[in-house]
Order: structure tokens, then sequence, then C-alpha cells
């Protein structure tokens, strides 16, 4: 008998291997300082690397409220949804959810990813574990990696087309005409900040009886009337996407996701989603919170979108003027594809060194070869803050040119 292989041998080995490549990912504690900046190692960072798109995670009025229901609500829920840890903040919270997104009813989930990982399970097996064998999911190639899991984890039929192409999508429908079939897609890819084919995919859902699912994770709050993300933005509504998912992390400066839909779709996710059924419900005082957050966003009576708006604006004016490279997206999150993961990782340390955090994204987030800064813009940011990361970008460019 050959002796067992070793789970810790192996995941050390696999460690080792992604240190040597330079895709070890590092954690390090980060301040918060007031108005989203950061600190690091003792330097103040201005941070171009959060989701936190309006500058709503650092709202004092937020931070007022979550304290104020605090104080009522306790730290905890203390039990799932279905048992005793819904509470009244919580149904206000899908009320609004639902009033905003323009659909029957909202669902709360504690975190996006456990939303798609349940949502998908549910919709694709409807109820046991991994039984999607014969359900047909087909899936954009960039999709985030919760969407990809929680179609591995129902064991569905996973298939994935290239990047927003909606006609490679209609083939694989065609080719599988006799199965149930849902579509899963970001609406704003989220290393990438373009937009899916939102029209051309609800099209297709249509002729081909499959159901369209949108995560909006980076859409919501930012894009559409009232910031209802890309789906309106796109002129569409629920009877084209009739599952719409969103997240409080983002935009919205909380914690937490939803998932909208017809009042059936959503009472099948409370049955058969486990990622809700089975975790603890979110704290009700953040609940309060995010129902505050979607009050305000909605209203934007500070004006934060038109500004996170001019922003994206100065942004590509700015780097298109001093040629640097930028890719097709209007939306918050700019990324400078530089490919090469070494002359990714230079420069970022030296944006950090100028005083600027960025993201360094490398594979397996993105796919090889494809490695980016990942810039995000809020409407935290000031202009000076916009044009020295400009500057600085252009001059650390140069000084690491592509060897
Ligand atoms: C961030 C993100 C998620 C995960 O949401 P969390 O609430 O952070 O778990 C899901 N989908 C997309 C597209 C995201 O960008």
């Amino acid at each position: 008998m050959s002796p067992r292989p070793d789970i810790r041998l192996r995941l050390h080995q696999a460690v080792e291997r992604r240190t040597q490549d330079g895709l070890r990912r590092r954690l390090r504690p980060l301040d918060a300082l007031p108005a989203g900046m950061r600190r690091a190692d003792g330097r103040v960072l201005v941070d171009f690397a959060s989701s936190d798109y309006l500058g709503l995670s650092s709202h004092p009025a937020l931070a007022e409220t979550l304290a104020r229901a605090a104080r009522v609500e306790g730290t905890g829920s203390g039990a799932a949804h279905l048992v005793s840890g819904h509470r009244r903040a919580h149904a206000a919270l899908e009320e609004a959810l639902a009033d905003w997104t323009g659909r029957e009813r909202a669902l709360v989930f504690s975190a996006g990813v456990t939303a798609n990982l349940g949502v998908l399970q549910a919709l694709l097996t409807s109820g046991q574990p991994g039984a999607g064998r014969g359900t047909l999911c087909l899936q954009d190639r960039l999709n985030h990696a919760s969407l990809i899991d929680g179609a591995l984890l129902a064991g569905a039929e996973l298939r994935r087309y290239p990047h927003g192409d909606a006609g490679a999508a209609g083939r694989l429908l065609l080719a599988a005409p006799d199965v149930p079939a849902l579509i899963a897609t970001d609406g704003v890819f989220s290393m990438d900040g373009d937009v899916a084919p939102l029209p051309a995919l609800a099209e297709l859902a249509r002729q081909h009886r499959a159901l369209l699912y949108v995560d909006d994770a980076h859409g919501l709050g930012v894009l559409g009337s009232e910031g209802r993300g890309c789906v309106d933005a796109a002129g569409l509504g629920a009877d084209d996407v009739p599952l719409l998912m969103g997240t409080f992390g983002k935009a919205l400066g909380c914690a937490g996701a939803f998932v909208a839909g017809d009042g059936a779709l959503v009472e099948g996710i409370v049955q058969f989603a486990r990622t809700f059924v089975y975790t603890t419900a979110m704290p009700a005082a953040l609940a309060a919170t995010v129902s505050e957050a979607v009050r305000r966003v909605r209203a934007d009576e500070d004006g934060l979108r038109a500004r996170l708006h001019r922003h994206i604006t100065r942004f590509r004016t700015g780097a298109s003027e001093r040629g640097l490279p930028l890719m097709p997206s209007s939306s918050a999150i700019q990324p400078v594809l530089l490919g090469d993961v070494a002359r990714t990782l230079a420069v970022a340390a030296e944006l950090e060194r100028a005083g600027y955090l960025v993201g360094a994204i490398r594979p397996p987030t993105v796919p090889r070869h494809q490695a980016r800064l990942r810039i995000t813009l809020s409407a935290a940011h000031h202009d000076d803050h916009l044009d020295g990361l400009l500057d600085a970008l252009a001059s650390a460019l140069a000084r690491h040119p592509v060897l």
C-alpha cells in the first residue's frame, strides 16, 4: 500500500508554488481614517482600491444610525431568519429593496458570496444539494467566483461563454433545447468595469425560456435612475431580468446582500437556499443601517452619484491626455491592464510610496497575462487625489517600462 498523501503537505506545496510565481496574496491590516483615507505602515494613503463608490462606509450619519440601532437591537440577531432571527428591521429593509428595484419581493442575505451560492443552488436543484445534473447554467467567463462556485455546488451543467458574447450563449441554448436553463451574469464586471450585454441576454432568455439572473454588486447605487443599477440603466425591468442580486458592501457602504424577484421565485429561495436557511441573520442594527443607506442612495441629497460620475470622466480624460492605457469602462472600476505580474506589483508599490493605494490584481482572479491595476473611483475622492494619482501613475509606468 502506498502511503496516504498528506493534506497539510499538499497545501504547503501549493502555497510555495504560488509564492514562487509571485502570486502569493498577503493580508495587511489598514487603519480607516476619516473620508475614506487609510493608513498603512505609518503612511496615509488615498484609497483607490475599495468598492466604497459613494464614500458611504465612513459617512457619519450612517455610523450614527448603526450605533443608535445597536443600542436598541443589540449586536447579534441570535438565530437564523426562519428560527427567531428575522426582525422588523430585516422585513423593513426587504420592503425598501423591493420598492427600490421594482420587484415584488426581496430577501436579505448576510453576504453576496453566500447569496450567489445559495440562490444558484436553489434555482439549479430545487432543494437537493448536488442534484443539478440535467440543469444548464450559462455564465459569462468573467463572472464573479461565487456565481461559478454556486453552479459547481449545485452540480449543474456549467457552460461558460466568452466574455460579453450573447451570441455564444445563444448557441449553447440552441444545442440543449429540452433542459431547464439559467443564465447568470455579473452586471458590471468586477475586474473590468464593463457592463454585460443585458438587452441581448434578456432577449435570449425570453426566446429560449431560460431564467436570467443578474448580480449587480458594482452597478447598484452607481448606475441607473435613483441608483437602481445596470438593469435600470439599460432600460430594462423585472420582465427582462426576473431575478436581481445586489450587495450592501459596495456603494451602500455596509455589508450583506439581497436578491429580488417575483414572490414565487423568492419563496423558492427562502425554502431551498441553504446559505439562507442555515445561517445566522445579519444583525438587525445593520439591516436598519442598510435601510438608511438605501434611502440616502435613492434620494442622493448630497449629489454623491453625480460627483462620482464627474470623477470617472475626469479620470478617463486625464488618463488619455497622459497616454495611459485604459479599458472600455464607464463605471467606477477603471482598470489599467499591464499583463505582467512583476510589473503590476512594481507599479502598485511605487504608487503606494507616492500615497495611493490601488489593487494589484493577478491570476487566478484575472486570466493569465492579464494582471492589472484595479483603480476604483469614489465620491469620497477629491480632484487633486485624481490628478495626483494620474501623475504618479504616468511616472511609475515610465520608470517600469515593458521589458
Ligand atoms: C463583491 C461581489 C460579490 C460578493 O459580495 P460580498 O457581499 O462581498 O460577499 C458578489 N458578486 C460580485 C460581482 C461582487 O463584486
